[in-house]
């Protein structure tokens, strides 16, 4: 007990050094640190909370943080030029006002001292629990601990499947607006599809937010039952298509989203790393794919045919290969929509491209090849010459799934 609170005034300590040399660097520190009781301060929750934390300051002072562990609880400095009481009244903002804000503490530092929320004439933090001042509930241990951990547990578990579910279902919403996208349904035309349009493609986000959030919560079970995933998948398949009038908008990317979200959140709160998910991802695809081919008999759909005429595995190959389609390049952000997709084209067995054979699957990756090799010099008038006889669907959905994973991998530990 002597030695832990030792270890914690020691690392109060370092950390006291560090922001006064880092103070004779930079005009102006920020610290971000987690605001969680005693056994709480090393969990996956606090590393969660640091990670989406950190991800929002660097992209508010377009500055990278800079990690440290320590025995009460590891945290991020920053080094700025920007206005210190400006910068605290945003932090104050973030604390108050986000949802995960009261379990952070956001510190603006200058060299006469940490800014305090008294010289700005902000009323002072408030307990998680009760809305009194939380030195109050401190002082008088208003709270039991197991309280205020459930809390905790359960405040991160539902903030981060919300974020989950919502960035799923925006970079749906996002790949529907890309545009230029080929033959694809988009805001501007329906492409080549003469019985679907934008509407079709909007409406069925909102059977698929409701499915996507069955699948999170399966992911935070104490095993992803793979069994249990594919009826619940098969029930909301059928709705989405009943609401959507038969017309299919989003079997492929209803099916890939519904593997990747629950080994997603079931990932990060086991403190793993992107590559962890991967690896779980295949290992189940690679179960889907053996079920579901091994004794196929009729082929009914787009991707059974493929596979008994060609062997092609469609979306379920892709993510038994850990969607190489997409690892082979991620991530580089700073591409146009049309060039991610323009990768994934160049990679991708897409089946809805083989309606009428394999000829024009190979036809349209070789084409994307060499749009990549020229470094998309001819990518216009590729686009221009393929707009009306090419709805690559299958890399629409990967290209969904790219826009999912750059707004979320801050998420996931770095390390093993
Ligand atoms: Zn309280």
């Amino acid at each position: 007990m002597t030695n832990d609170i030792d270890a914690r005034l020691h690392a109060k300590e370092k950390r006291r050094d560090r922001i006064e040399t880092f103070l004779k660097q930079h005009p102006v520190i920020l610290v971000l640190k987690t605001n969680l009781p005693g056994d709480k301060t090393h969990s996956t929750e606090a590393a969660l909370l640091l990670r989406q934390f950190n991800h929002l300051c660097e992209t508010f002072l377009h500055i990278p943080g800079e990690f440290h562990q320590a025995a009460d609880g590891d945290y991020y400095l920053y080094g700025t030029k920007t206005d210190a009481t400006k910068l605290k009244k945003h932090m104050l903002y973030l604390e108050d006002n986000h949802p995960l804000g009261r379990l952070v503490d956001l510190d603006v530092h200058t060299p006469k001292g940490p800014l305090t929320r008294k010289q700005l004439n902000v009323t002072e933090r408030r307990c998680f629990l009760c809305d009194k001042p939380a030195t109050v509930c401190r002082r008088e241990n208003n709270h039991d601990e197991n309280e205020l951990v459930a809390f905790i547990e359960n405040r991160v578990r539902r903030e981060i499947l919300d974020a989950l579910k919502r960035t799923a279902v925006d970079a749906l919403r996002k790949e529907i607006f890309t545009y230029p996208c080929f033959g694809l349904v988009s805001s501007k035309n329906s492409g080549i599809h003469k019985d679907m349009n934008i509407s079709h493609f909007l409406s069925a986000l909102e059977v698929l937010e409701q499915a996507f959030e069955t699948y999170l919560r399966l992911g935070l079970e104490d095993t992803i039952d793979l069994d249990a995933l594919r009826a619940r998948g098969k029930e909301h398949e059928e709705r989405l298509l009943s609401h959507c009038k038969n017309i299919n908008t989003h079997k492929g990317a209803h099916f890939i989203f519904g593997l990747i979200l629950p080994h997603m959140i079931r990932t990060l709160f086991a403190n793993g790393t992107f590559d962890a998910m991967l690896a779980a991802i295949k290992k189940d695809a690679a179960k889907i794919t053996t079920s579901d081919f091994t004794n196929l008999k009729t082929a009914k759909t787009c991707g059974e045919k493929a596979y008994q005429q060609h062997q092609i595995k469609g979306v379920r190959g892709e993510l038994e290969n850990g969607l190489q389609s997409i690892m082979d390049w991620y991530p580089q952000k700073t591409l146009s929509p049309i060039q991610k997709l323009v990768k994934i084209m160049a990679r991708l067995e897409d089946t809805t491209l083989m309606k009428t054979g394999k000829e024009t699957l190979n036809d349209v990756k070789a084409c994307m090849q060499a749009v990549e090799a020229a470094d998309f010099q001819t990518l216009e008038k590729i686009q221009d010459c393929l707009k009306d006889t090419v709805s690559p669907g299958g890399a629409a959905d990967l290209l969904a799934v790219t826009f999912f994973f750059e707004n979320t991998d801050h998420l996931f530990a770095k390390t093993p």
